[in-house]
This record gives structure tokens, sequence and C-alpha cells, in this order.
């Protein structure tokens, strides 16, 4: 297993450029100049071309979504600091998951990105997330393995309270020639936020034994990548992995769009 860029830089600006809307009736144009669009996050005017960020904001979000990082483990790590497939954060460490892709950091642009897409409720951003989700697929080794997305499941409670489940939405939005989504791992209890525990072991604690798969799954010698928009401990997609191995998946791999904790951390 070794390292690669997540995202290439120049191929990223170019998508995101694509993923700008080009082209602007003449009637909206008008509409444009009485009442410009402004930027879905620093609010600075923009013309329709831009899409929902300003320049800035799409610069930004790019410094996050760029770098190498540990095909293991997710964490930011130089590709000449891994030895036999693992980096110095993973090295001790037992995952159940196979491997792992990711979008970037959960810092700077992207972070308050993602706050805002989970509880500000601009779930306009999933096609944003949803294109560096893609991308970071990609640069993945795993891609053409994957059978089934499974994004990780709300506990139904949570998800009637927000509304909706902002992993699938973000799995929604990625596209593969083979792989379907399948919602058959389910949340069976009610667990607190994992970025509301302060430590690796309660976090582990927390999620222990909360997921299940409905009992007429199709998971049987497959392969499996799990959604999810951030991943802060390797407890829950550790969780969901033993669950869904346990229910005879071959191989199961992760897509977050955000890695948090870039310090030392024992899951
Ligand atoms: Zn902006
Ligand atoms: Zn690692």
């Amino acid at each position: 297993m070794g390292i690669i860029p997540a995202v290439d830089a120049i191929n990223l600006k170019f998508l995101l450029d694509k993923l700008k809307n080009k082209s602007v009736s003449a009637s909206k144009q008008v509409v444009n100049l009485l009442f410009p669009s402004v930027c879905d996050n620093c609010l600075k005017p923009i013309s329709e071309n831009d899409g929902v960020f300003c320049d800035d904001c799409w610069s930004q979000l790019l410094e996050c979504a760029g770098g190498d990082y540990c095909r293991r483990c997710g964490k930011d790590v130089s590709r000449y600091a891994i030895i036999e497939g693992r980096c110095g954060h993973c090295q001790s460490q037992n995952l159940s998951f196979d491997g792992i892709a990711r979008a970037g950091k959960y810092e700077k642009t992207l972070k308050k990105l993602l706050l805002k897409f989970k509880f500000g409720d601009k779930t306009k951003f999933r096609k944003t997330f949803g294109f560096l989700g893609n991308s970071a697929l990609e640069g993945s080794d795993f891609r053409d393995d994957i059978d089934y997305f499974v994004p990780v499941p709300l506990h139904w409670r949570r998800r009637l309270f927000r509304g909706f489940n902002q992993s699938l939405l973000i799995t929604k939005k990625l596209t593969h020639p083979k792989a379907k989504i399948n919602n058959d791992l389910v949340r069976c209890r009610y667990t607190m936020p994992q970025v509301a525990l302060d430590s690796a072991a309660a976090r582990k604690k927390n999620v222990e034994g909360a997921f299940a798969v409905r009992i007429d799954h199709e998971f049987e010698n497959k392969n499996i990548c799990l959604v999810d928009d951030i991943k802060t401990t390797n407890a829950t997609l550790n969780e969901c992995s033993q669950t869904l191995k346990q229910a005879g998946a071959l191989k199961v791999y992760a897509l977050v769009i955000a890695v948090a904790d870039q310090k030392d951390q024992q899951w």
C-alpha cells in the first residue's frame, strides 16, 4: 500500500472550473444585475458564472483539498514516511477497513463548508462535496473494486431532527460505472455525536454495537466503500467495517470528505 497525493491540484482546479455554471441566459443576466448573487461562504457578490462560491473561496477550498495522506488511515503524511503501507500514526493501530480515500483535511474553508452543510442546512453543497469525493476516489487504488457505496447511517431520531443524512447526500453525487448505493447498514442504537466526545476511548465505546445490517442484505462476497463526511477517530469506520465483514463482505474501504484530528491518536 503506497501513498499518492489526495487530489492533483491542477486537475482539481480544472474540475472545479467545470463545476461552475458557464451558461447564463440574457434574462438571468438582468436578474443578476438587479439581485446580484453572493458567495455562499463569505457573502461577497459573485456573478452567476462563479456558481456558489467566489474565486477566493474556491482557492481556499483547493488548499484544504490537496496534500499527501496515508492510504491506510487517511492522516497527513509525506509519501516518504510510509513503512510497509503504514504511517507513524497507524503503525500500531488495528484497522478493520482496508483502505481510505479522502478529499482533504478538516480545517479552514473545508471545515466551515462541512459545518454549514451539516448544521446550517446548506444541502446544496452536496454537489461540491460529491465532486471532491469523486476526485479523491479517482486517486484511490480501490475504485474499480467497489460493488456498493454504503453511506454511514444516522439513527432515525437524528435523521428526523436534521431532515437528511449528509453522508447519503454526498453518496448520491458519486459517479461509478458499476457500484450502487446500498442502505442496508443501519444504526440500531442512538449515539452521541463523535465530535462531542473528547477521548478516543470514549468514541470507540460510543459506537460499539451501534450498527447492524438488514435481514435481506446483499453484502456477502461484495466489496464495500463506506462514505462519510468526516473521520474523527477510526471508531465509526472500524465499527461499520466489522459489522459489514461479519455479514460476509470481502473488503471494506472508506471515502471521507475530510479527516479531522491530525495529531496522534489511538482509536
Ligand atoms: Zn467567498
Ligand atoms: Zn496511517
